[in-house]
């Protein structure tokens, strides 16, 4: 049987469920710097590459702060995110604006911030003209259509929303320079939680060549190209690691190849992963409060998919630990089901595990991005806490659990008093 290492033991759990009642969140701050190293590592070749974090996979300000602290900025689509970046002192030109459909007033208080606006369409060039007039730097978001495969979570660019065509880059580029923008970005993100290094690669290939097709035909010169985000992480235990630094080698290759004869050097290159930086650096900890034998198996815990909608949503795999029991034999077959009135409330369909009981702890692993951030009130159930382990050791609540308060903040009940 797999076994996934925890930065944690069972004493501290049990110690930590004291004081924070199951289920919470626990993030590893070791863990979050040491990835956020590795991917500036593999990219030190590159002058004033950058890592934008995305802000929608852990929006919480002490993760953001960490993630800070080892250079990165961050990549935001909403105005609360900008606003979350604001106040954890994340200004500039380190928060890259990528959105969609995006509401006018979030490209104002991007705008503000001094963020780099990432534009989605090329009707938002008059968009944001007549929102904020004619910034010093745009980028645009490039969808490769049929000329690119995506992946399964993202789907096919040909049938995303997002971005872009070929064509409309062309147009769009011309007519920025026609109106006075001065520096000039480019973005493109084709997939998700994807596990082939080649894949990236070949991304920069795609936006190296991009950038040399328009300094020829249009005679732009681009400040950096931003390769996306989507690196994915091994959430079965039989998978690997997306190799950062083989990534990080193979795009300076390429960049050998087709940037420096063409005369564009310096060129950056940024990233705007979530994903890989937290995901395997999160835990969801949950206790088992039930078992139920029917047509199938099942054990019940205290968190559901109100916690995490990964699995119920797209049906994805999140590796599961027993405290106290991980070399005991996985030899009962069973699912492991939240408290929600939706049968797709589940964390494991004929999971074999350890033979579990009623106040046994669970670890449900890899939940550090898109896990707490896809949470929701349906059910009247709770969004839980967030606890950060520390680099020393010790552990503190950087959000609390949602309360009945919380819960009924949005509601006027006043018609209704004696
Ligand atoms: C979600 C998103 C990301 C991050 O994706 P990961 O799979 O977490 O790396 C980056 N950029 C954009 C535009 C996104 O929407």
């Amino acid at each position: 049987m797999a076994l996934k290492p925890l930065p944690f033991d069972e004493a501290l759990i049990r110690e930590l469920t004291r004081t924070y009642p199951t289920p919470f969140y626990i993030y590893d701050e070791r863990g979050i710097r040491n990835r956020a190293r590795e991917l500036s590592a593999a990219f030190a070749w590159c002058d004033g590459f950058r890592e934008f974090f995305a802000v929608k996979a852990t929006p919480n300000p002490h993760i953001l702060h960490i993630l800070h602290e080892e250079g990165c900025g961050a990549d935001c689509s909403s105005l609360p995110e900008l606003v979350l970046c604001e106040r954890v002192g994340i200004r500039g030109e380190e928060i890259m604006f990528t959105s969609n459909d995006t509401p006018a007033r979030e490209y104002v208080k991007a705008h503000q911030l001094g963020a780099i606006l990432n534009l989605d369409d090329i009707t938002h060039i008059d968009f944001v003209e007549e929102l904020v007039g004619v910034p010093d730097l745009l980028s645009f978001r490039y969808n490769p259509g049929p000329l690119r495969e995506g992946n399964r979570i993202i789907g096919r660019p040909e049938e995303a929303k997002y971005g872009l065509t070929r064509e409309q880059l062309f147009e769009g580029y011309a007519r920025l320079k026609r109106m006075g923008v001065q520096r000039f970005g480019l973005h493109t993100m084709v997939v998700s939680n994807e596990l082939n290094a080649d894949f990236f690669i070949e991304t920069a290939r795609m936006l190296f060549e991009l950038a040399v097709e328009l300094a020829e035909r249009l005679e732009i010169r681009l400040e950096f190209v931003n390769l996306g985000g989507g690196i994915g992480i091994p959430y079965r235990p039989e998978e690997k690691p997306v190799d950062l630094r083989y990534v990080g080698s193979g795009v300076e290759r390429l960049y050998g190849e087709l940037i420096r004869p063409a005369g564009l050097h310096p060129l950056k290159v940024f990233m705007e992963n979530g994903r890989v930086i937290t995901g395997p650096f999160g835990y969801l900890v949950t206790q088992a409060i039930h078992e139920k034998h029917i047509y199938k198996d099942y054990v019940g815990v205290d968190a559901c998919m109100a916690n995490l909608m990964r699995p119920g949503m797209y049906g994805a795999y999140h590796h599961i630990t027993v405290l106290g029991k991980e070399d005991a034999p996985h030899d009962t077959k069973v699912d492991v089901v939240g408290s929600l009135c939706e049968n797709n409330d589940k964390f494991a369909v004929d999971r074999w595990l350890p033979k579990i009981e009623r106040g046994d702890i669970l670890v449900i692993h890899d939940v550090g991005a898109h896990g707490h951030a896809m949470g929701f009130q349906y059910n009247g159930k709770l969004r839980s806490a967030e606890l950060l382990l520390r680099e020393d050791g010790t552990v503190e609540q950087i959000r609390r659990a949602e309360t009945l308060d919380d819960y009924f903040a949005t509601l006027d009940f006043s018609p209704f008093q004696p």
